[in-house]
């Protein structure tokens, strides 16, 4: 079983993707952000992202009940119904379900933020976002024993049944260790991990496992996650993790055949 993880990037060529499948001889999962969708929603909208900072200092979306609302119309309505259409188009049977369906991604809403404003720190209230800690292992293996190729996007739901924001590439990896998950391939708009962010020449194409900290340097942003992600997965039982473009031609098996970042 392959995970495959599409980063939240705009103008993602699903067709592509899609065609791309059709050449793995195993069976998929899809996992895919929609982080630009939703920042150009939310513009539109008048209600732009809010960005907090914790008190040591990381940045965060703070997710109000509108942002909630704006996360789900991107997330689960527009881009999770346009991969599912564009795998279908290609004759792969697709099965749209975020976090909540089924409580797939079940864990602890977290709903007091520290926030750091100036000198001081506050706490605001209200933050539809949590921690997941539980997979619906049987509803993925219902769909795959049936052949269909689950298409899955963050919310996922609290054990209350209120519907959390949630880090994507955690709940990933978590649910690649629950269902044994041999390989995650994550794509985003870079050509895997580079040493300079900036300079497309610089990629990182192997890194062994027992040495992944050293690597932790070049992570910038959320790329931070991905890298923590893949450590905790390949700790715990995947087998490879692989980094690769999303807006190259056949961007998985590209990823797969090492022209990204291997991490085994
Ligand atoms: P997602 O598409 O999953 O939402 P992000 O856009 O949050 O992903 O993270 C991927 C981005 O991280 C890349 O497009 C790149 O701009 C940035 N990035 C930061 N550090 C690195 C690095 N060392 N190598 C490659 N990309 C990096």
């Amino acid at each position: 079983m392959i995970i495959v993880k599409i980063g939240g990037a705009k103008n993602i060529d699903f067709d592509n993707i899609a065609q791309d499948l059709k050449n793995i001889d195993d069976q998929i999962i899809l996992v895919h952000g929609a982080s630009k969708t939703r920042d150009e929603i939310a513009d539109n909208l008048g209600h732009p992202a809010k960005t907090v900072v914790s008190p040591s200092g990381v940045s965060s979306v703070f997710t109000d009940e509108k942002a909630l609302e704006i996360f789900l119309m991107a997330y689960c309505g527009l881009v999770n119904k346009q991969i599912v259409a564009g795998l279908q188009r290609n004759g792969i049977n697709a099965v749209g379900l975020s976090g909540i369906d089924g409580r797939l991604w079940e864990g602890k809403r977290k709903d007091l933020t520290l926030v750091k404003e100036g000198d001081k720190v506050k706490v605001m209230r209200g933050n539809h976002t949590g921690k997941i800690e539980k997979i619906n292992k049987n509803l993925i293996e219902v769909l795959l024993d049936a052949n269909y190729v689950p298409v899955v996007s963050a919310p996922g739901i609290s054990y209350e049944g209120e519907i959390i924001n949630t880090d994507n590439d955690t709940a990933t990896t978590l649910m690649a260790l629950a269902l044994g998950a041999r390989k995650i391939v994550s794509l985003f708009e870079a050509p895997g991990l580079l040493k300079d962010v900036n300079d497309p020449k610089s990629l990182i194409k192997e890194i062994a496992k027992e040495k992944i900290q050293d690597y932790f340097e070049f992570a910038k942003d959320r790329m931070m996650k991905k890298i923590m992600s893949a450590e905790k997965a390949l700790n715990k039982g995947v087998k490879a993790v692989y980094f690769g473009d999303v807006r190259v031609q056949n961007p998985v098996t590209n990823a797969l055949t090492g022209k990204g970042t291997i991490i085994k």
